[in-house]
């Protein structure tokens, strides 16, 4: 089973990805609710992929991206972005990101990202 690390600082959209990802097979390994808990649990989880929302207290999603891609090259990592948000899309995927998803979030679209991503 797939291990997961859900990051946002909103309890109802992790527990809006939760839903969605453990309905269809993957474990939750963890949850952050910034980007320094982000990086801190990646290194301590090992999960193989993040979600990782964008704007965040303490440590934003994009500086996060680029510590958790310091401390694992290969770490797989979706984007969870709003509207208005393609400037840190854009640095979020030139850090190391490989996709992304938009809130409000489509099922479909979830899963069909985390599998691209997991599979490349
Ligand atoms: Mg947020």
């Amino acid at each position: 089973m797939k291990k997961i690390l859900v990051v946002d600082d909103a309890a109802f959209m992790r527990l809006m990805l939760k839903g969605i990802l453990s309905k269809n097979g993957y474990e939750i390994v963890g949850e952050a609710e910034n980007g320094q808990e982000a990086v801190e649990k990646y290194r301590s989880l090992s999960p193989d992929l993040v979600t990782m929302d964008i704007t965040m207290p303490i440590m934003e999603g994009v500086e996060a991206v680029r510590q958790i891609k310091k401390l694992d090259p290969n770490a797989k990592i979706i984007m969870c972005s709003a509207m208005g948000q393609q400037t840190m899309v854009v640095e979020s995927l030139q850090a190391g990101a490989k996709d992304f998803i938009v809130k409000p979030f489509q099922e479909e679209r979830v899963l069909e990202s985390i599998r691209k991503t997991l599979g490349a």
